[in-house]
């Protein structure tokens, strides 16, 4: 029952999206006559990564995904900006979960999400993570060498502060 009311919450969330888009926008105008700073929209989501299809429905991992999106505890899909930083969660390896709280701006009215910030949650536990090049005291979010002097970087993770 419960896994039901999930599916059709996030049907009903997709057919309502232009309605959505232009309340978004509406309230937008209303809120913010100038420009809008960026930082008032970040939305705090926890929980699971899944990948969708080409229909933005939810598939295995292991089938040709076309978007990875963040289900959250309410069911809610949010599909994320295809980048480094969605990719990041999915390949790397030693993050050893699926669950994630993720820090995430609206770029269009809801349909697609942009990672500001991520954090794992492992067995209930929040950690920020991160890769650090020693050389160049320089940190980052994504794997790979140092983007500054091409080193390999070391991969930390540590409790969240609340
Ligand atoms: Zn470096």
């Amino acid at each position: 029952m419960v896994q039901s009311g999930a599916m059709s919450g996030t049907v009903t969330t997709h057919r309502r999206s232009a309605a959505g888009r232009a309340a978004v926008v509406a309230f937008a105008l209303l809120a913010h006559p100038g420009p809008a700073t960026s930082g008032d929209k970040n939305l705090v989501v926890s929980g699971r990564l899944v990948c969708l299809g080409a229909g933005l429905e939810e598939i295995s991992c292991e089938e040709s995904a076309t978007r990875l999106a963040l289900k959250g505890d309410a069911g809610r899909i949010h599909p994320l900006a295809a980048g480094d930083a969605a990719n990041t969660l999915l390949q790397e390896k030693r993050l050893k979960t699926r669950e994630f709280r993720l820090t995430l701006r609206s770029l269009d009215g809801g349909n697609t999400y942009q990672i500001v910030k991520s954090q794992l949650i492992r067995a209930g536990t929040i950690y920020d993570f991160h890769y650090f090049c020693e050389i160049c005291n320089i940190t980052t979010y994504a794997p790979g060498p140092c983007m500054c002097c091409r080193a390999p970087t070391e991969y930390r993770e540590a409790p969240a502060t609340p």
